[in-house]
């Protein structure tokens, strides 16, 4: 007698970080059929409303990231604030997607400086205190117009461990007040700021976003606008590409790009989905997020293709008082997406996406609902 044909099993893919990244992997996971488990500090963290399980703890606990490994397939991750040496760990035990060797680009300033350097991707001049010499350090410093700009190289996100010192003594301070590694780099005169994402699949198989504008105020990004000038596409799309295969990343891969009266500069990359991506929900016909689902866990990637002409989107980044959903909502054509975070001045709480035809319509009704939030950012 013919066997009854056995339903194919979701993939269980185990995310580390429970924040807004994680809760909206959760948002598509069925539909890209994976099951989603995240390791969360706690049942308040934002992913825990959207995942299928969790597990309580912290993602530098080996103990708590060992009984993630046990319930899944795959393991991803939400942030990079991880131990590289745990992760080595974690390949012996589960599938790690992006692996280990790649993540190393985003939790490492240093390491990631230093691999793009040698592989000729330019970015930034820079130095780092705790491996060049003093003579170097010295040397590089004199070199510069004005004081350096001062980043921790692990451990940083929207601007926290990175300071601009105003003089050598501020300089100084900087350097002392950061616990490991620190690089240095010269304070550009930038024009813009860009960001290519992509996304690759366990195949090697690459699919580019759109590139967008993006817009930092105090080192946290306010907000993006897809299209960027076609005039940067190129070498933008070829950077990314070129960082995708030496970092051998699997899922989204997003570059965020320095625009200087030299060209391009490599800022940084980030192993995940990215703040910069949160647009594609709407305006691009395979979200970051599904496209990263679907890369980790073994599948062909959707299409990247754009919905429309334009996309603007708006971080909601808390001002003193709290706003409301509501009213953000009610703007025709803003999509709101909240993080199910407890309002506190300065953090990320949502964000709001406006897909149109003109960037500039999409631009003022993202900020008129993003306003209407409460966001305490100020518009371009
Ligand atoms: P984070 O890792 O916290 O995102 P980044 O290194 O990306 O920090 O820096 C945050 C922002 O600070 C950048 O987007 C840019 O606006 C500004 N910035 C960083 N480095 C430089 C630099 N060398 N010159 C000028 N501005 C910089």
């Amino acid at each position: 007698m013919p066997s009854e044909p056995q339903p194919s099993r979701r993939t269980h893919v185990g995310v580390v970080g429970g924040g807004q990244l994680a809760r909206m992997m959760g948002e598509v996971a069925h539909d890209v059929g994976v099951h989603l488990t995240v390791l969360a500090t706690s049942p308040e963290d934002a992913a825990v409303a959207t995942c299928d399980a969790f597990v309580v703890g912290e993602s530098r606990d080996a103990a708590a990231l060992a009984r993630l490994a046990d319930a899944v397939d795959v393991v991803t991750f939400d942030h990079e604030l991880v131990e590289l040496a745990q992760i080595v760990e974690l390949e012996r035990r589960v599938a790690v997607r992006p692996s280990a060797a790649a993540l190393a680009f985003a939790v490492d300033k240093a390491h990631q400086r230093r691999h793009l350097e040698a592989a000729g991707i330019a970015v930034p001049r820079y130095v780092i205190v705790g491996d060049d010499d003093d003579a170097a350090i010295a040397a590089f410093l004199a070199g510069l117009d004005g004081p350096p700009v001062v980043k921790a190289a692990r451990g940083g996100y929207d601007g926290r461990g990175v300071v601009f010192p105003f003089d050598a003594a501020s300089t100084t301070e900087a350097i002392e007040a950061i616990a490991g590694t620190a690089v240095l780099e010269e304070r550009l005169d930038l024009r813009g700021e860009l960001s290519q994402v992509l996304v690759r699949s366990v195949t090697g198989e690459v699919a580019l976003y759109p590139l967008v504008t993006t817009l930092q105020r105090e080192g946290m990004c306010v907000e993006t606008v897809y299209p960027a000038p076609e005039q940067y596409a190129n070498d933008a799309a070829a950077l990314a590409m070129r960082i995708a295969e030496l970092s051998g990343v699997v899922g989204i891969l997003a570059v965020e790009l320095f625009v200087t009266d030299a060209g391009l500069l490599v800022n940084e990359v980030a192993l995940r989905p990215h703040n910069t991506g949160h647009w594609t929900i709407e305006g691009a016909a395979t979200s970051q997020f599904a496209n990263h689902l679907r890369a980790v866990s073994g599948q062909s990637l959707g299409s990247t293709a754009p919905l429309a002409d334009a996309a603007v989107m708006v971080n909601v980044v808390g001002a003193s008082e709290p706003g409301s959903i509501a009213a953000a909502s009610a703007v025709a054509g803003a999509h709101v997406h909240d993080y199910g975070k407890s309002w506190r001045p300065k953090r990320k709480l949502g964000h709001v996406t406006v897909v149109g035809p003109d960037a500039g319509a999409a631009h003022v009704t993202a900020w008129e609902s993003a306003r209407a939030y409460g966001t305490g950012t100020r518009e371009a």
